[in-house]
């Protein structure tokens, strides 16, 4: 049976999309997935911090309200730890520090912060003013509003754009990454964090697994989720043909990977340990990323000790039911006997 043609268009300007769920449609040339009510273009503005979508309530009141996730407070604190050691580990692979960063949608601004003490020369862009003064403030950075089209800034400015959860939020990604691709030198390269949208994922499946994946299904914001084969798609018809995937902090749902026109080549612990100790704050991010290291290795054990604990525990109930067992035989063997001899 021919699958139902949705009257929508992916990124890759495909109209040909199958049914997923009623807020989403497969693309059937690229695979991303595709979202058929998102806010309309005007809505993807700030001009008003206290009525529009993404001002000062998006970061106050609704991610908290809709999604349970903390507020702005508690992830300019918690964000620190928890996604941007593990980003600012990546960067340092592909970068040193003095190396300029502009990172889109940058919220908080905590990444930002952490970029400049390691020693990165880094801006944000934030749409919501509010936010924008919330990271001067609490940070003392230098984040600009707006988007990153409507920005003065001139071509070649920047040896890395981070996009942390940005991408699947773009209307128009190709028109917003052949921008940043501007903005870029010729050498410099894409940081990208987004929703991992599986090949072949069944909607009906993934209710009944409870995957974890339904969580990014937000039809007014997701606007597109892509698979890995789309990205690089979507990369190559710009002409950036080098990506690397690596570890994304939430692997089950994300992915991660850097992205350029020219051959990425990644720096040795040695290089990187170097670049970090040759000034003072670069040693106070070394040692955030040593603690963070420690504590993923003590993690690790502990997993595997609970994982030793359970095999162990297991055996024990196998061995316990078959000595149980050969008693009862036993016993049962006994009453038996004693049944006969003492008729
Ligand atoms: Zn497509």
């Amino acid at each position: 049976m021919p699958l139902p043609i949705k009257a929508k268009t992916c990124w890759c300007s495909n109209s040909r999309l199958k049914d997923f769920n009623q807020e989403y449609a497969e693309c059937l040339s690229c695979g991303t997935l595709v979202a058929l009510k998102p806010l309309s273009d005007d809505q993807l503005f700030v001009r008003n911090d206290d009525s529009d979508f993404y001002g000062k309530k998006y970061w106050l009141d609704h991610q908290k309200e809709e999604f349970g996730y903390p507020d702005i407070y508690a992830r300019s604190r918690n964000d620190l730890t928890e996604r941007n050691l593990h980003w600012l580990k990546i960067l340092l692979k592909y970068r040193f520090p003095l190396s300029s960063v502009l990172e889109l949608g940058c919220a908080h601004g905590s990444f930002v912060a952490l970029l400049e003490l390691a020693g990165f020369s880094a801006l944000g862009v934030e749409m919501s003013p509010w936010v924008v003064e919330f990271g001067q403030k609490t940070f003392g950075i230098s984040v600009q509003a707006g988007v990153v089209e409507s920005l003065n800034i001139l071509p070649g400015s920047f040896d890395v754009i981070a996009l942390m959860d940005v991408l699947e939020h773009l209307p128009d990604p190709i028109a917003t990454m052949s921008h940043c691709l501007k903005l870029l030198k010729p050498d410099g390269l894409l940081l990208i964090q987004t929703p991992q949208f599986k090949e072949r994922m069944d909607y009906d499946e993934l209710v009944q697994s409870k995957n974890a994946f339904l969580s990014l299904l937000i039809p007014d914001e997701h606007l597109f989720l892509f698979t890995k084969h789309a990205v690089t798609e979507l990369f190559q018809r710009l002409g950036v043909n080098h990506l690397c995937f690596e570890q994304a902090i939430f692997a089950h749902y994300d992915m991660f990977f850097v992205a350029s026109r020219t051959h990425l080549e990644a720096n040795t612990t040695e290089q990187i340990d170097a670049a970090l100790m040759a000034t003072p704050n670069g040693r106070f991010a070394q040692a955030l990323l040593d603690i963070r290291e420690r504590e993923l290795g003590l993690t690790k054990r502990l997993l595997e000790s609970e994982q030793d604990c359970a095999t162990r525990l297991e055996q024990i109930e196998i061995l316990t039911e078959t000595i149980l067992g050969s008693k009862r035989k036993k016993l049962g063997k006994y009453s038996f006997f004693h049944k006969l001899t003492s008729q």
